[in-house]
């Protein structure tokens, strides 16, 4: 019987793919089909998948697994996708209309070509359906939750779960330092995806008690292009202050604040290069970019009671020393150091880079796919993936 797992994620206009071989789930080959519905692409989803197949030979994996952007509250793990579930899936694209209808046609491209091979949906907001209701809920009307599904999923949740996991079973290992290292159940973590988006989540034993992004992946830290919190009000005060329509400061918010709006750059590599050469701009975007950071850091140690690990992932997480120092210098009193030499060590490996707080302070290159993979196989297989 075949072994291999393909990864689909589906956006408007691109496909990517990863095939891995499971149970060990190494990765044996991706790519990505773009310029999806322009002249010189495939017209539809279908077309790319069928030009994915036809690279892969004659492959016909054993799985499926899909990354779907928005599972409501109805997928709080990964979930074969029949009939039901594509249903459901549908239903939710209010929610997330720009990404959940190219991953319904990723799934219908498969079902076409992949005739009875079982599908799994994986989805960013899973992880965070364990969150209580207390972190679920905005302080709204109850009409805004039950007519309109306000409330908070959260985004990342893939990630969050694998760096999360990950940091765990390092922990427990004898390179973790601890000479008695804790159960799993037993570790408090914030995880920090730090990417063209950013989200904060605090982990208690694997499970999500909290989440920086709300109703949509607006809210929360400071990102490459998005604001995070801000006061509602300021949406209303510039639609009438400065005449702009609901879609024109949405725009705004999610496109054109953030890094990009405070010094007009969203790459966070430049941004650094900036504030190192005196640019004073830069210097305060990155300022309020790790505040904010500090800001939900100091929140869940709140929130968990105590706190035993802080996860860096993602791209800026991963490969910016400077960002992980102004975080982290000034968290000295949350048990929070740095080991100056081992942060400045460049990896794909998951490593610990504090200098021996009552905080472990690690960096977990994220893998998403992986994660789905091993979630869509864990649920064909029965095993306990999720
Ligand atoms: P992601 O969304 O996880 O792909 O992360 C993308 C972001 O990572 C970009 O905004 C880059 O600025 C940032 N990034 C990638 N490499 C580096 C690096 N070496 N130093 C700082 N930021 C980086």
């Amino acid at each position: 019987m075949t072994t291999t797992v393909l990864v689909l994620n589906a956006g408007s206009s691109s496909l990517k793919w990863m095939l891995f071989d499971a149970p060990a789930l190494s990765r044996l080959r991706s790519g990505m089909v773009e310029r999806l519905g322009e002249p010189t692409g495939p017209g539809t989803h279908a077309e790319a998948l069928a030009s994915v197949l036809s690279e892969l030979g004659n492959v016909r994996p054993a799985v499926v697994g899909h990354r779907i952007v928005h599972g409501g509250r109805t997928f709080t793990g990964p979930a074969l996708l029949d009939e039901y579930a594509v249903a459901e899936v549908q239903r939710l694209v209010p929610l997330a209309p720009l990404h959940n209808p190219p991953a319904l046609a990723g799934i219908a491209a498969v079902a076409e070509r992949l005739l009875h091979v079982p599908q799994v949906g994986v989805f960013d907001t899973a992880f965070h359906q364990t969150m209580p209701e207390a972190a679920a809920r905005y302080a709204l009307p109850l009409w805004c939750e039950r007519d309109h599904g306000v409330r908070r999923y959260g985004a990342h949740g893939t990630s969050h779960q694998y760096v999360s996991r990950v940091a765990g079973e390092f922990l427990q290992r004898t390179d973790g330092r601890d000479p008695e290292p804790r159960r799993r159940e037993d570790w408090n973590f914030v995880t920090l995806h730090l990417g063209n988006g950013c989200s904060a989540a605090a982990v208690r034993g694997g499970v999500c008690v909290d989440t920086s992004m709300g109703l949509t992946p607006l809210e929360g830290l400071v990102m490459g292009t998005r604001c995070g919190d801000l006061d509602p009000a300021a949406v209303t005060h510039l639609q009438r202050s400065a005449g702009l329509s609901a879609e024109e400061v949405n725009r705004v918010l999610n496109r054109e604040s953030g890094l990009k709006g405070l010094c007009g750059e969203n790459d966070v590599r430049r941004v650094l290069a900036r504030a190192a050469d005196g640019d004073a701009e830069a210097d305060l975007a990155l300022d309020i970019y790790c505040r904010r950071i500090r800001k939900y850091v100091g929140a869940y140690a709140a929130i968990l009671g105590r706190l035993d690990g802080l996860v860096f992932t993602a791209g800026v997480g991963e490969n910016a020393a400077e960002i992980r120092r102004r975080v982290c210098e000034p968290l000295g009193g949350f048990g929070v150091t740095l080991d100056a030499a081992a942060n400045e060590v460049r990896s794909k490996e998951p490593r610990r880079i504090d200098a021996g707080g009552s905080a472990a302070v690690l960096v977990v290159p994220t893998d998403e796919e992986q994660e789905i993979a091993r979630q869509a196989w864990g649920l064909v297989r029965g095993d306990d993936a999720a």
